[in-house]
Protein backbone atom coordinates (compact mmCIF):
# COMPACT_ATOMS: atom_id res chain seq x y z
CA UNK A 1 0.00 0.00 0.00
CA UNK A 2 2.83 2.65 0.74
CA UNK A 3 4.17 2.27 -2.44
CA UNK A 4 0.98 3.27 -4.36
CA UNK A 5 0.87 5.75 -2.35
CA UNK A 6 4.41 6.78 -3.60
CA UNK A 7 3.66 6.62 -7.14
CA UNK A 8 0.62 9.01 -6.73
CA UNK A 9 1.90 11.47 -4.49
CA UNK A 10 2.06 13.96 -7.32
CA UNK A 11 -0.95 13.74 -8.89
CA UNK A 12 -3.68 16.73 -8.15
CA UNK A 13 -7.08 16.65 -6.69
CA UNK A 14 -8.69 16.42 -10.12
CA UNK A 15 -6.28 13.73 -11.35
CA UNK A 16 -6.68 10.95 -8.49
CA UNK A 17 -10.80 12.11 -9.16
CA UNK A 18 -9.88 11.12 -12.74
CA UNK A 19 -8.30 7.86 -11.52
CA UNK A 20 -11.69 7.22 -9.22
CA UNK A 21 -13.59 7.30 -12.21
CA UNK A 22 -11.74 5.17 -14.79
CA UNK A 23 -11.79 2.30 -12.10
CA UNK A 24 -15.39 3.17 -10.73
CA UNK A 25 -15.09 3.46 -7.66
CA UNK A 26 -17.91 4.94 -5.44
CA UNK A 27 -17.94 7.89 -2.43
CA UNK A 28 -14.87 9.70 -3.46
CA UNK A 29 -16.76 12.99 -4.27
CA UNK A 30 -16.26 16.18 -1.70
CA UNK A 31 -12.94 14.30 -0.45
CA UNK A 32 -9.57 16.56 -0.20
CA UNK A 33 -6.45 15.68 -1.71
CA UNK A 34 -5.02 13.83 1.23
CA UNK A 35 -8.10 12.06 1.89
CA UNK A 36 -8.38 11.19 -1.92
CA UNK A 37 -5.05 10.06 -1.62
CA UNK A 38 -5.95 7.84 1.24
CA UNK A 39 -9.30 6.90 -0.72
CA UNK A 40 -7.46 5.87 -3.38
CA UNK A 41 -5.14 3.57 -1.85
CA UNK A 42 -7.63 1.77 -0.03
CA UNK A 43 -10.05 0.84 -2.56
CA UNK A 44 -8.49 0.47 -5.77
CA UNK A 45 -7.96 -2.98 -6.61
CA UNK A 46 -5.53 -2.78 -9.75
CA UNK A 47 -1.76 -4.21 -10.37
CA UNK A 48 0.56 -1.95 -9.73
CA UNK A 49 2.20 -1.68 -13.63
CA UNK A 50 -1.49 -0.35 -14.91
CA UNK A 51 -1.44 2.30 -12.33
CA UNK A 52 1.91 3.23 -13.13
CA UNK A 53 1.14 3.46 -16.42
CA UNK A 54 -1.88 5.85 -15.54
CA UNK A 55 0.31 7.89 -13.66
CA UNK A 56 2.82 8.03 -16.53
CA UNK A 57 0.32 8.73 -19.13
CA UNK A 58 -0.98 11.98 -16.87
CA UNK A 59 2.64 13.33 -16.21
CA UNK A 60 3.12 13.08 -20.28
CA UNK A 61 0.10 15.01 -20.28
CA UNK A 62 1.14 17.68 -18.10
CA UNK A 63 4.33 18.12 -20.12
CA UNK A 64 2.25 18.04 -23.34
CA UNK A 65 -0.19 21.02 -21.76
CA UNK A 66 3.52 23.02 -20.97
CA UNK A 67 3.33 22.65 -24.76
CA UNK A 68 -0.03 24.11 -25.24
CA UNK A 69 0.90 26.79 -22.51
CA UNK A 70 4.09 28.25 -25.06
CA UNK A 71 1.70 28.55 -27.62
CA UNK A 72 0.43 31.91 -26.23
CA UNK A 73 3.86 33.12 -27.39
CA UNK A 74 4.96 31.23 -29.60
CA UNK A 75 1.28 31.93 -32.22
CA UNK A 76 1.48 35.48 -30.92
CA UNK A 77 5.01 35.81 -32.13
CA UNK A 78 6.49 36.94 -28.97
CA UNK A 79 9.65 34.86 -29.33
CA UNK A 80 13.14 36.60 -30.48
CA UNK A 81 16.04 34.33 -30.53
CA UNK A 82 18.97 36.43 -29.63
CA UNK A 83 21.68 34.26 -30.09
CA UNK A 84 21.61 30.34 -31.79
CA UNK A 85 23.87 27.68 -32.79
CA UNK A 86 23.62 24.12 -31.61
CA UNK A 87 26.25 24.86 -28.71
CA UNK A 88 24.34 27.62 -27.09
CA UNK A 89 21.10 29.45 -27.48
CA UNK A 90 19.92 32.48 -25.51
CA UNK A 91 16.19 33.48 -26.53
CA UNK A 92 13.40 36.09 -25.08
CA UNK A 93 10.21 34.53 -25.04
CA UNK A 94 7.62 37.35 -23.64
CA UNK A 95 10.16 38.86 -21.49
CA UNK A 96 11.54 35.87 -20.09
CA UNK A 97 15.04 35.11 -20.82
CA UNK A 98 15.73 31.00 -21.74
CA UNK A 99 19.27 29.98 -22.14
CA UNK A 100 19.97 26.21 -23.78
CA UNK A 101 23.29 24.32 -23.68
CA UNK A 102 23.90 21.43 -26.27
CA UNK A 103 20.59 20.75 -27.65
CA UNK A 104 20.40 17.23 -28.37
CA UNK A 105 23.60 16.14 -26.26
CA UNK A 106 23.97 14.34 -23.66
CA UNK A 107 25.37 17.17 -21.48
CA UNK A 108 22.18 19.23 -22.53
CA UNK A 109 21.21 21.66 -19.75
CA UNK A 110 18.61 24.51 -19.59
CA UNK A 111 17.31 27.44 -17.77
CA UNK A 112 14.85 29.78 -17.37
CA UNK A 113 14.25 33.49 -16.32
CA UNK A 114 14.79 33.96 -12.27
CA UNK A 115 11.45 35.21 -12.31
CA UNK A 116 9.80 32.18 -14.09
CA UNK A 117 7.67 30.33 -11.08
CA UNK A 118 7.41 27.24 -13.00
CA UNK A 119 10.94 27.12 -13.07
CA UNK A 120 12.03 27.72 -9.63
CA UNK A 121 9.03 25.67 -8.28
CA UNK A 122 8.44 22.34 -10.42
CA UNK A 123 11.87 22.34 -12.43
CA UNK A 124 14.25 23.25 -10.23
CA UNK A 125 12.94 20.82 -7.73
CA UNK A 126 12.70 18.11 -10.16
CA UNK A 127 8.88 17.46 -10.20
CA UNK A 128 8.57 18.66 -14.32
CA UNK A 129 11.95 18.93 -16.61
CA UNK A 130 10.81 22.14 -17.96
CA UNK A 131 8.55 25.14 -17.87
CA UNK A 132 6.64 26.51 -21.04
CA UNK A 133 9.33 29.00 -22.24
CA UNK A 134 11.95 26.06 -22.68
CA UNK A 135 9.31 24.24 -25.76
CA UNK A 136 8.45 28.17 -27.02
CA UNK A 137 11.95 28.28 -28.22
CA UNK A 138 12.12 24.75 -29.74
CA UNK A 139 8.24 25.44 -31.67
CA UNK A 140 10.52 29.40 -32.74
CA UNK A 141 13.53 26.99 -33.38
CA UNK A 142 11.55 24.60 -35.42
CA UNK A 143 9.43 26.79 -37.04
CA UNK A 144 12.67 29.37 -38.32
CA UNK A 145 14.11 25.87 -39.44
CA UNK A 146 17.03 26.54 -37.41
CA UNK A 147 17.06 22.93 -36.03
CA UNK A 148 14.66 19.45 -37.00
CA UNK A 149 12.42 17.84 -35.01
CA UNK A 150 14.85 14.88 -34.36
CA UNK A 151 17.06 17.28 -32.39
CA UNK A 152 14.52 17.99 -29.61
CA UNK A 153 14.07 14.53 -28.92
CA UNK A 154 16.82 13.40 -26.87
CA UNK A 155 15.96 16.53 -24.25
CA UNK A 156 12.64 15.38 -22.98
CA UNK A 157 10.78 15.97 -26.27
CA UNK A 158 9.08 12.37 -27.44
CA UNK A 159 6.50 10.71 -27.78
CA UNK A 160 3.06 12.48 -27.48
CA UNK A 161 5.23 15.14 -26.34
CA UNK A 162 6.94 15.32 -29.60
CA UNK A 163 3.45 15.14 -31.60
CA UNK A 164 1.91 18.14 -29.66
CA UNK A 165 5.34 20.39 -30.42
CA UNK A 166 4.99 19.29 -34.35
CA UNK A 167 1.10 20.19 -34.44
CA UNK A 168 2.05 23.31 -32.68
CA UNK A 169 4.50 24.41 -35.22
CA UNK A 170 1.70 23.39 -37.91
CA UNK A 171 -0.56 25.52 -36.56
CA UNK A 172 1.62 28.59 -36.89
CA UNK A 173 1.78 27.98 -40.04
CA UNK A 174 -1.74 27.09 -41.08
CA UNK A 175 -2.61 30.21 -39.50
CA UNK A 176 -0.06 32.09 -41.65
CA UNK A 177 -1.36 30.46 -44.82
CA UNK A 178 2.08 28.26 -45.03
CA UNK A 179 0.58 24.80 -45.22
CA UNK A 180 -3.17 23.85 -45.89
CA UNK A 181 -5.05 20.87 -43.65
CA UNK A 182 -5.23 17.79 -46.30
CA UNK A 183 -8.45 16.25 -47.30
CA UNK A 184 -7.51 13.53 -44.74
CA UNK A 185 -7.19 15.34 -42.07
CA UNK A 186 -10.45 16.81 -42.64
CA UNK A 187 -12.02 13.60 -42.44
CA UNK A 188 -10.50 13.07 -39.19
CA UNK A 189 -11.90 15.95 -37.35
CA UNK A 190 -15.62 15.52 -38.93
CA UNK A 191 -15.26 11.52 -37.74
CA UNK A 192 -13.82 13.50 -34.24
CA UNK A 193 -16.72 15.49 -34.02
CA UNK A 194 -19.34 13.21 -35.29
CA UNK A 195 -18.56 10.75 -32.56
CA UNK A 196 -16.99 12.60 -29.65
CA UNK A 197 -18.33 15.96 -29.66
CA UNK A 198 -21.54 15.64 -27.78
CA UNK A 199 -19.80 12.67 -25.49
CA UNK A 200 -16.84 15.16 -24.69
CA UNK A 201 -19.61 18.02 -24.38
CA UNK A 202 -21.00 15.65 -21.35
CA UNK A 203 -17.93 15.22 -19.71
CA UNK A 204 -16.76 12.20 -20.83
CA UNK A 205 -13.06 12.85 -18.58
CA UNK A 206 -11.95 9.00 -19.78
CA UNK A 207 -12.66 9.87 -23.94
CA UNK A 208 -10.96 13.29 -23.72
CA UNK A 209 -7.71 12.02 -21.87
CA UNK A 210 -7.45 8.95 -24.12
CA UNK A 211 -7.60 10.57 -27.22
CA UNK A 212 -7.47 13.85 -26.65
CA UNK A 213 -4.83 14.27 -23.75
CA UNK A 214 -7.02 16.90 -21.63
CA UNK A 215 -9.11 17.44 -19.94
CA UNK A 216 -13.14 17.16 -21.42
CA UNK A 217 -13.68 20.85 -20.42
CA UNK A 218 -10.36 21.86 -23.20
CA UNK A 219 -10.81 18.91 -25.29
CA UNK A 220 -14.67 20.15 -25.77
CA UNK A 221 -13.17 23.95 -26.81
CA UNK A 222 -10.87 22.53 -29.29
CA UNK A 223 -13.57 20.21 -30.79
CA UNK A 224 -15.91 23.01 -30.93
CA UNK A 225 -13.14 25.11 -32.98
CA UNK A 226 -12.19 22.77 -34.91
CA UNK A 227 -16.56 22.31 -35.96
CA UNK A 228 -16.41 25.79 -36.45
CA UNK A 229 -13.58 25.73 -38.89
CA UNK A 230 -15.11 22.29 -40.83
CA UNK A 231 -18.13 24.90 -41.67
CA UNK A 232 -15.35 26.92 -42.91
CA UNK A 233 -15.32 29.98 -40.09
CA UNK A 234 -12.03 31.37 -39.29
CA UNK A 235 -11.34 30.55 -35.78
CA UNK A 236 -9.18 32.60 -33.00
CA UNK A 237 -8.71 30.49 -29.75
CA UNK A 238 -8.47 32.30 -26.24
CA UNK A 239 -5.08 32.59 -25.50
CA UNK A 240 -5.70 33.20 -21.96
CA UNK A 241 -7.22 30.87 -18.93
CA UNK A 242 -9.80 33.87 -18.32
CA UNK A 243 -12.43 35.68 -20.93
CA UNK A 244 -13.89 34.14 -24.00
CA UNK A 245 -13.31 30.92 -24.96
CA UNK A 246 -13.65 31.17 -29.22
CA UNK A 247 -13.84 34.03 -31.74
CA UNK A 248 -15.45 32.97 -34.64
CA UNK A 249 -15.03 35.22 -37.75
CA UNK A 250 -17.60 34.56 -40.71
CA UNK A 251 -15.45 36.20 -43.20
CA UNK A 252 -17.14 34.68 -46.10
CA UNK A 253 -20.71 37.25 -45.42
CA UNK A 254 -20.80 40.31 -47.02
CA UNK A 255 -20.14 42.01 -44.56
CA UNK A 256 -18.60 40.03 -42.42
CA UNK A 257 -19.20 39.15 -39.13
CA UNK A 258 -17.95 37.88 -35.65
CA UNK A 259 -18.77 36.02 -33.27
CA UNK A 260 -17.79 35.35 -29.40
CA UNK A 261 -18.13 31.44 -28.64
CA UNK A 262 -18.78 29.93 -24.86
CA UNK A 263 -18.29 26.74 -24.56
CA UNK A 264 -19.92 25.15 -21.26
CA UNK A 265 -19.62 21.28 -20.64
CA UNK A 266 -22.28 19.43 -18.57
CA UNK A 267 -22.52 15.80 -17.39
CA UNK A 268 -26.21 16.19 -17.56
CA UNK A 269 -26.85 18.02 -20.83
CA UNK A 270 -29.64 21.07 -19.00
CA UNK A 271 -27.73 24.35 -17.52
CA UNK A 272 -28.69 25.19 -14.51
CA UNK A 273 -25.74 27.87 -14.45
CA UNK A 274 -27.42 29.92 -17.54
CA UNK A 275 -30.56 30.26 -15.93
CA UNK A 276 -29.69 30.49 -12.16
CA UNK A 277 -26.98 32.70 -11.98
CA UNK A 278 -27.33 36.13 -12.80
CA UNK A 279 -23.63 36.36 -12.58
CA UNK A 280 -22.70 34.07 -15.40
CA UNK A 281 -24.67 36.39 -18.12
CA UNK A 282 -23.24 39.57 -16.88
CA UNK A 283 -19.39 38.18 -17.37
CA UNK A 284 -20.57 36.99 -21.02
CA UNK A 285 -21.60 40.60 -21.49
CA UNK A 286 -18.49 41.76 -19.90
CA UNK A 287 -16.50 39.71 -22.78
CA UNK A 288 -18.56 41.18 -25.30
CA UNK A 289 -18.34 44.75 -24.40
CA UNK A 290 -14.58 44.66 -24.15
CA UNK A 291 -13.82 43.19 -26.78
CA UNK A 292 -16.08 45.71 -29.06
CA UNK A 293 -15.45 48.77 -27.26
CA UNK A 294 -11.39 47.94 -25.99
CA UNK A 295 -9.93 45.62 -28.33
CA UNK A 296 -11.50 45.60 -31.68
CA UNK A 297 -11.36 49.39 -33.65
CA UNK A 298 -13.54 51.33 -35.83
CA UNK A 299 -15.17 48.85 -38.58
CA UNK A 300 -14.25 45.30 -36.91
CA UNK A 301 -15.91 46.64 -33.97
CA UNK A 302 -19.37 46.77 -35.67
CA UNK A 303 -18.65 43.26 -36.95
CA UNK A 304 -18.71 41.64 -33.78
CA UNK A 305 -22.44 41.53 -33.51
CA UNK A 306 -23.16 37.97 -31.62
CA UNK A 307 -22.74 35.74 -29.01
CA UNK A 308 -22.76 32.30 -28.98
CA UNK A 309 -22.78 29.42 -26.13
CA UNK A 310 -22.34 26.10 -27.22
CA UNK A 311 -23.17 23.41 -24.56
CA UNK A 312 -24.81 19.78 -24.44
CA UNK A 313 -28.26 21.23 -24.54
CA UNK A 314 -30.39 23.49 -22.97
CA UNK A 315 -33.78 24.25 -21.21
CA UNK A 316 -36.29 26.15 -23.39
CA UNK A 317 -36.60 28.96 -20.70
CA UNK A 318 -32.93 30.25 -22.17
CA UNK A 319 -34.63 31.83 -24.76
CA UNK A 320 -36.18 34.44 -22.36
CA UNK A 321 -32.42 35.44 -21.96
CA UNK A 322 -32.19 36.80 -25.50
CA UNK A 323 -33.72 39.82 -25.13
CA UNK A 324 -31.92 41.27 -21.60
CA UNK A 325 -28.76 40.29 -23.02
CA UNK A 326 -29.44 41.97 -26.38
CA UNK A 327 -30.46 45.19 -24.34
CA UNK A 328 -27.40 45.43 -22.12
CA UNK A 329 -24.72 44.34 -25.10
CA UNK A 330 -25.53 47.53 -27.31
CA UNK A 331 -27.52 44.92 -29.61
CA UNK A 332 -25.25 41.25 -29.61
CA UNK A 333 -27.56 38.65 -30.08
CA UNK A 334 -27.31 35.98 -27.72
CA UNK A 335 -27.91 32.19 -29.44
CA UNK A 336 -27.75 29.01 -28.04
CA UNK A 337 -25.93 25.84 -29.83
CA UNK A 338 -26.93 22.73 -28.56
CA UNK A 339 -24.14 20.03 -29.37
CA UNK A 340 -26.04 18.15 -31.33
CA UNK A 341 -27.51 21.32 -33.72
CA UNK A 342 -23.70 22.03 -34.36
CA UNK A 343 -22.98 18.29 -35.19
CA UNK A 344 -25.50 18.30 -37.83
CA UNK A 345 -24.78 21.43 -39.06
CA UNK A 346 -21.00 20.17 -39.96
CA UNK A 347 -22.95 16.84 -41.34
CA UNK A 348 -24.51 18.65 -43.31
CA UNK A 349 -22.23 20.99 -44.64
CA UNK A 350 -19.35 18.35 -45.33
CA UNK A 351 -22.23 16.52 -47.18
CA UNK A 352 -23.01 19.34 -49.59
CA UNK A 353 -21.05 23.45 -48.65
CA UNK A 354 -24.09 24.96 -50.32
CA UNK A 355 -25.15 26.69 -46.59
CA UNK A 356 -23.22 29.90 -46.36
CA UNK A 357 -22.02 32.12 -43.72
CA UNK A 358 -24.61 34.51 -44.52
CA UNK A 359 -27.53 32.04 -44.11
CA UNK A 360 -25.96 30.89 -40.43
CA UNK A 361 -25.86 34.85 -39.74
CA UNK A 362 -29.47 35.07 -40.61
CA UNK A 363 -30.33 32.17 -37.64
CA UNK A 364 -27.42 33.90 -35.31
CA UNK A 365 -29.42 37.35 -36.13
CA UNK A 366 -33.22 35.50 -34.42
CA UNK A 367 -31.14 35.34 -31.40
CA UNK A 368 -32.52 31.89 -29.58
CA UNK A 369 -31.65 28.14 -29.64
CA UNK A 370 -30.50 26.85 -32.61
CA UNK A 371 -32.73 23.77 -32.85
CA UNK A 372 -31.96 20.58 -35.36
CA UNK A 373 -34.58 21.47 -37.49
CA UNK A 374 -33.27 24.90 -38.33
CA UNK A 375 -30.44 22.91 -39.90
CA UNK A 376 -33.44 21.14 -42.11
CA UNK A 377 -34.42 24.57 -42.79
CA UNK A 378 -30.90 26.12 -43.77
CA UNK A 379 -30.12 23.14 -46.17
CA UNK A 380 -33.86 23.88 -48.00
CA UNK A 381 -32.92 27.91 -47.90
CA UNK A 382 -29.39 26.65 -49.63
CA UNK A 383 -31.04 24.86 -52.37
CA UNK A 384 -33.84 27.46 -52.82
CA UNK A 385 -31.41 29.73 -52.92
CA UNK A 386 -29.28 28.27 -55.92
CA UNK A 387 -32.22 27.97 -57.96
CA UNK A 388 -32.81 31.25 -57.40
CA UNK A 389 -28.91 32.52 -58.01
CA UNK A 390 -29.03 30.23 -61.43
CA UNK A 391 -32.62 31.52 -62.74
CA UNK A 392 -31.18 35.23 -62.65
CA UNK A 393 -27.66 33.99 -64.40
CA UNK A 394 -29.87 32.05 -66.90
CA UNK A 395 -31.80 34.92 -67.69
CA UNK A 396 -29.02 37.36 -67.81
CA UNK A 397 -27.10 35.01 -70.34
CA UNK A 398 -30.27 34.93 -72.54
CA UNK A 399 -31.23 38.55 -72.71
CA UNK A 400 -27.54 39.37 -73.55
CA UNK A 401 -26.72 36.83 -75.83
CA UNK A 402 -30.40 37.96 -77.47
CA UNK A 403 -29.10 41.03 -77.97
CA UNK A 404 -26.30 40.19 -80.48
CA UNK A 405 -28.19 37.65 -82.26
CA UNK A 406 -30.10 40.38 -83.72
CA UNK A 407 -26.98 41.97 -84.94
CA UNK A 408 -25.58 38.91 -86.59
CA UNK A 409 -24.70 38.70 -90.44
CA UNK A 410 -23.79 34.81 -90.45
CA UNK A 411 -25.73 31.96 -89.78
CA UNK A 412 -23.08 29.64 -88.71
CA UNK A 413 -20.91 31.99 -86.52
CA UNK A 414 -22.11 34.00 -83.82
CA UNK A 415 -19.44 36.77 -83.87
CA UNK A 416 -18.63 38.71 -80.49
CA UNK A 417 -16.18 41.12 -80.19
CA UNK A 418 -14.46 40.99 -76.71
CA UNK A 419 -15.97 43.80 -75.02
CA UNK A 420 -19.44 42.20 -75.92
CA UNK A 421 -18.12 38.99 -74.19
CA UNK A 422 -16.28 40.67 -71.20
CA UNK A 423 -19.41 42.47 -71.31
CA UNK A 424 -21.58 38.94 -71.15
CA UNK A 425 -19.27 37.81 -68.34
CA UNK A 426 -19.44 40.51 -66.20
CA UNK A 427 -23.18 40.77 -66.36
CA UNK A 428 -23.60 36.85 -65.36
CA UNK A 429 -21.11 37.50 -62.71
CA UNK A 430 -22.64 40.40 -61.37
CA UNK A 431 -26.00 38.11 -60.41
CA UNK A 432 -23.20 36.25 -57.98
CA UNK A 433 -22.12 38.55 -56.13
CA UNK A 434 -21.50 38.69 -53.27
CA UNK A 435 -22.80 34.93 -52.65
CA UNK A 436 -19.92 33.18 -54.44
CA UNK A 437 -18.16 36.35 -56.16
CA UNK A 438 -16.74 39.02 -54.94
CA UNK A 439 -15.38 42.27 -57.34
CA UNK A 440 -12.85 44.95 -56.49
CA UNK A 441 -9.94 46.94 -57.69
CA UNK A 442 -6.33 46.63 -56.90
CA UNK A 443 -5.44 50.00 -55.30
CA UNK A 444 -2.56 51.11 -56.66
CA UNK A 445 -3.14 50.55 -60.72
CA UNK A 446 -7.17 50.46 -60.44
CA UNK A 447 -7.74 47.27 -62.28
CA UNK A 448 -10.65 45.50 -61.58
CA UNK A 449 -10.65 42.12 -60.25
CA UNK A 450 -12.95 39.16 -59.20
CA UNK A 451 -12.65 37.27 -56.36
CA UNK A 452 -14.15 33.54 -56.36
CA UNK A 453 -15.28 31.67 -53.47
CA UNK A 454 -13.86 28.33 -53.61
CA UNK A 455 -15.32 27.24 -50.75
CA UNK A 456 -18.74 26.67 -52.18
CA UNK A 457 -17.78 24.63 -54.28
CA UNK A 458 -20.80 23.15 -54.36
CA UNK A 459 -23.34 26.16 -55.03
CA UNK A 460 -20.56 27.04 -58.43
CA UNK A 461 -21.52 23.39 -59.56
CA UNK A 462 -25.56 23.81 -60.03
CA UNK A 463 -24.59 27.36 -61.76
CA UNK A 464 -21.89 26.58 -63.86
CA UNK A 465 -24.14 23.31 -65.16
CA UNK A 466 -27.22 25.60 -65.51
CA UNK A 467 -25.19 28.12 -67.51
CA UNK A 468 -23.90 25.17 -69.91
CA UNK A 469 -27.27 23.78 -70.45
CA UNK A 470 -29.10 27.46 -71.60
CA UNK A 471 -26.28 28.08 -73.51
CA UNK A 472 -26.26 25.19 -75.58
CA UNK A 473 -30.30 26.33 -76.07
CA UNK A 474 -29.74 29.07 -77.15
CA UNK A 475 -26.77 27.50 -79.54
CA UNK A 476 -29.37 24.95 -80.56
CA UNK A 477 -32.23 27.10 -81.29
CA UNK A 478 -29.71 29.41 -83.42
CA UNK A 479 -28.71 26.16 -85.21
CA UNK A 480 -32.33 25.35 -85.45
CA UNK A 481 -33.68 28.21 -86.88
CA UNK A 482 -30.97 29.13 -89.13
CA UNK A 483 -32.34 31.10 -92.27
CA UNK A 484 -29.40 33.68 -92.78
CA UNK A 485 -26.58 32.47 -95.15
CA UNK A 486 -23.06 32.19 -94.40
CA UNK A 487 -21.00 34.84 -95.66
CA UNK A 488 -19.03 31.90 -97.19
CA UNK A 489 -21.75 31.01 -99.54
CA UNK A 490 -23.05 34.82 -100.02
CA UNK A 491 -19.27 35.26 -101.16
CA UNK A 492 -19.60 32.43 -103.73
CA UNK A 493 -23.03 33.45 -105.18
CA UNK A 494 -21.73 36.90 -105.52
CA UNK A 495 -18.81 35.33 -107.59
CA UNK A 496 -21.15 32.90 -109.57
CA UNK A 497 -23.43 35.79 -110.68
CA UNK A 498 -19.90 38.13 -111.68
CA UNK A 499 -19.48 35.03 -113.53
ZN1 LIG B 1 10.11 29.42 -17.67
Amino acid sequence: MGIKKGILKDLTQKELQEICSRYKLKGFSGLKQSELMQFVCENLEAPQEEIQSIVNTLREDKLVNKISDSADYFLTKQIHILYGDKAFIKANVGGYEVKIENLGKENFNYSCDEKCQDWIYQVKKGRYPFCKHYPAVLAQLIFEEQINVDEVRPNYIEGKVLSALISLVEKRKKEEGLIFPTGRQIEERSKNIEEDLLKISMQDQILARDKYHEVAEMAFETLVGDAFQLIEFETIPKRKTIGWDLLILGSLASPPFIGVVECKTAADGVHEQVLRNPNYLQRLKEYCIDLKEKKLVGTLSNYLKYMVIVAPGFPLEVTSLCGPFSQMSAGIKLSFFPVKSLVKLVRTFRDNPIITHSMIERVLWRGSIITEEDIDILLRGASDHISDLLGKCRKVLREKMQGVLHRITDSSFIKLDSVLFQDMLKAVLAELEPDIVRSGKKEAVGVETISIMHDYYNIWRPVLEGLVEEFICILKSESEQRVKRTELKEEILRLLELG
